[in-house]
């Protein structure tokens, strides 16, 4: 069988997707590595800023998005993609166990979290370390946190922090920062927070939530120990595109170019969600990026 769609991934923007695409008449498959649906909120405790859900955990907004998509007959198997080969008017997906032929490939595969790997941040994920200052901060207000990173993303985490918790520690592993300079100069000009330089986080400490971290400075070796209540982790994610070999452009860090209209520079293949290159991840720039790819593919299929 050849399906109209094909989505690579069961979070937020392939179940978006999904919907869409079967409220438009096409024949769907949505192909995930995992039985459950909803991609990385499915590790999210709370999602307190996805539109009509305050408070609900990231299980229970996964739970609606698939209830709605099996109300409607979307089909779902279970396989990991390893590898796409394009015959133009069909592309075919290949798993460890089956290929799979569609005329258009939705790719919502996401990105994941590049970690620190020191002890603590595993058993504490959730518990006060995030990967994510905007679905997060909040719930840190009058609080102290650290964040961690160099780059763009930790500036910009530290800067928002920074207007609702107590003290926001910065700390980067080098004397310099990646990120732009315009951001740079506002966090050296924010009197609650402090950069710490030439520093790496050897532990997170705490029995049910953060307590405190151990850094290290990596010139002196000197140890210390910060009292936070958080710690915001920004040093970087990586988009989940290596099945994907070289065959859609992507940009320097490897997240698939492509825009609101989510056409990547393939026909016939589109990216949805975090996997491609976007201002703002988050579930409801996912979902939005789902119907978006429907209203791409019902244009290409016409053609
Ligand atoms: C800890 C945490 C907290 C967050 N909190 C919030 C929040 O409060 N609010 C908010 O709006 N956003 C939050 N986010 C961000 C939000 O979860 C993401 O923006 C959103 O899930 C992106 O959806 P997506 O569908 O693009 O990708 P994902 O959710 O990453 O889903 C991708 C899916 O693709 C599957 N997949 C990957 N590779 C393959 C393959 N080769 N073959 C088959 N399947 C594959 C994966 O199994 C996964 O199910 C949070 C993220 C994290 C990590």
């Amino acid at each position: 069988m050849v399906y109209d769609v094909i989505i690579i991934g069961a979070g937020p923007a392939g179940l978006a997707a999904g919907i869409y695409g079967k409220r438009a008449g096409l024949d769907i498959l949505i192909l995930d590595t995992s039985s459950i649906s909803g991609g990385q909120i499915l590790n999210t405790y709370e999602i307190d800023n996805y539109p009509g859900f305050p408070g609900a955990s990231g299980q229970e907004v996964a739970d609606a998005m698939r209830q709605h998509c099996d109300k409607l007959g979307v089909e779902f198997a279970r396989g990991k993609v390893t590898s796409i080969i394009d015959n133009g008017s069909t592309k075919e997906l290949v798993t460890k166990k089956q290929s799979y032929s569609a005329k258009a490939v939705i790719i919502a595969t996401g990105a994941s979290n590049k970690q620190l790997g020191c002890p603590g941040e595993d058993e504490l994920s959730g518990m006060g370390v995030s990967y994510c200052a905007t679905c997060d901060g909040a719930f840190f207000k009058e609080k102290q946190v650290a964040v961690v990173g160099g780059g763009d993303v930790a500036l910009e985490d530290a800067i928002y922090l920074s207007r609702f918790c107590t003290k926001v520690y910065l700390i980067h592993r080098r004397d310099e920062f990646r990120g732009a300079k315009i951001l740079q100069d506002q966090v050296k000009a924010t009197d609650n927070i402090e950069i710490i330089y030439d520093t790496v986080v050897d532990s997170i400490n705490g029995a049910a939530s953060v307590e405190s971290i151990s850094i290290r400075n990596n010139k002196t070796d000197v140890a210390t120990q910060l009292a936070v209540d958080g710690i915001f982790i920004a040093v970087g994610t990586t988009p989940n595109t290596a099945f994907l070999s070289e065959l859609l452009e992507t940009d320097a860090n490897g997240y698939i170019l492509a825009d609101e209209t989510c056409k990547a520079s393939v026909a016939g293949f589109f990216a949805a969600g975090d996997v491609r290159t976007k201002q703002l991840r988050q579930v409801l720039t996912a979902t939005a990026d789902g119907a978006n790819a429907i209203t791409s593919i019902q244009k290409y299929l016409q053609k």
